[in-house]
């Protein structure tokens, strides 16, 4: 069996994991990167990306990508394909088990695997993803300035959601399953106060309308993209229509810890635990940076500056263990 020691392992190529990368590289650690099912992480799922600093234009997303892990490699990034089935972290060093078959020992690990948005699960949904269906409002509510949404789901993320776009959109509509939101009290005032934001209750998706016969089309809608929903109420056979422009599914996030379960303390969504507004996860030498932390932000630049403190702690974890 294939064995090798590392100084320090990162895994996930997100833009946490890539930071974190470049930034161990410069600082000589040699790092390894293990890339999993999805390289580039979500940001490979997104067409424009006009929040990450740095780019006076709109630029891709997988090309954003692409460039982080060029920078990575040109600075003594090693990027390895093998998805992580198995962890040892209780001792040193840490094991880690490849796909592959591989073995990785390491003296330090960075975990950056991110999270996926959850979906509704509807074929009309995946057909106008970045054409009118998003997962963040933060990221693509701006195509829609002026124009008519929906939000789907009642927690705080939905909430919050709702409460961004009601300051750059015409009219948001939060359409929610059932009669009472889970969200915090709070934001639900905050809510009820908006005079452009219209709940919806007791209403679930069935259909995504849309013009789905022109070609292209970016998250504004350009060039064929979402015209409306169809709604089926959950108390009684009534459905109706709503013309929106966008809708904003905000039901959840999964982060992909589910590997890590019985080696570090994640809470009870599944979310690594961090000491507070640190990387250091319940084990020492073991860090964790990005949305498999964040549940709040979840944008790629607090990522990247999540992946950046994850390697400068890591550089001096290992600086400490070899002064002993
Ligand atoms: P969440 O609390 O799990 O809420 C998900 C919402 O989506 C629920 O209202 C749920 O409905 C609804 N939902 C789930 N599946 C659905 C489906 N298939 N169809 C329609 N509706 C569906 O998720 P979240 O709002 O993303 O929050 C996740 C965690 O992050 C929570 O712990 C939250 O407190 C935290 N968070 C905190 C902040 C903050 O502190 N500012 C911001 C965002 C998130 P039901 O209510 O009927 O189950």
């Amino acid at each position: 069996m294939e064995k090798q020691h590392e100084n320090l392992i990162i895994i996930g190529t997100g833009a946490a994991g890539l930071t974190a990368a470049i930034y161990a590289a410069r600082a000589n650690l040699k790092p390894l990167v293990l890339a999993g099912l999805q390289p580039g992480g979500q940001l490979t799922i997104t067409s424009d990306v006009e929040n990450y600093p740095g780019f006076a234009e709109a630029i891709q997303g997988p090309w954003l990508m692409e460039q982080m892990q060029k920078q990575a490699e040109n600075v003594g990034a090693r990027i390895l394909y093998d998805l992580i089935a198995g962890v040892d972290f209780a001792k040193t060093p840490f094991c880690l088990m490849g796909d592959s078959g591989a073995q990785y020992h390491t003296d330090s690990v960075i975990i950056a695997t991110g999270a996926q948005a959850r979906w509704l699960g509807l074929e009309s949904e995946t057909r106008f993803h970045g054409k009118g269906v998003s997962a963040c409002a933060t990221c693509d509510g701006f195509f829609y300035r002026g124009k008519k949404v929906a939000v789907i789901g009642g927690g705080n993320s939905a909430v919050e959601e709702a409460l961004y776009l009601s300051n750059i959109c015409e009219s948001v509509t939060l359409i929610h399953r059932r009669d009472h939101l889970r969200a915090e009290q709070l934001l639900q005032t905050r809510l009820m106060a908006t005079p452009n934001i219209n709940i919806m209750w007791n209403h679930v998706v069935d259909e995504v309308l849309g013009d789905s016969g022109s070609a292209g089309g970016s998250a504004g809608g350009m060039g064929g993209g979402v015209t409306g929903l169809r709604l089926a109420s959950t108390l009684d056979a009534s459905a109706q229509k709503l013309a929106v422009d966008g809708v904003f599914v905000a039901i959840g996030h999964d982060p992909a810890t589910s590997v890590f379960k019985d080696a570090i303390a994640l809470d009870a969504e599944g979310y690594i635990i961090t000491e507070a507004g640190g990387v250091h996860s319940s084990v020492a030498g073991v860090f964790a940076a990005g949305d498999c932390v964040d549940k709040i932000y979840r944008q790629a630049v607090t990522a990247a500056g999540m992946g950046c403190m994850a390697a400068l702690d890591a550089e001096k974890f290992l600086a400490e263990q070899r002064m002993r």
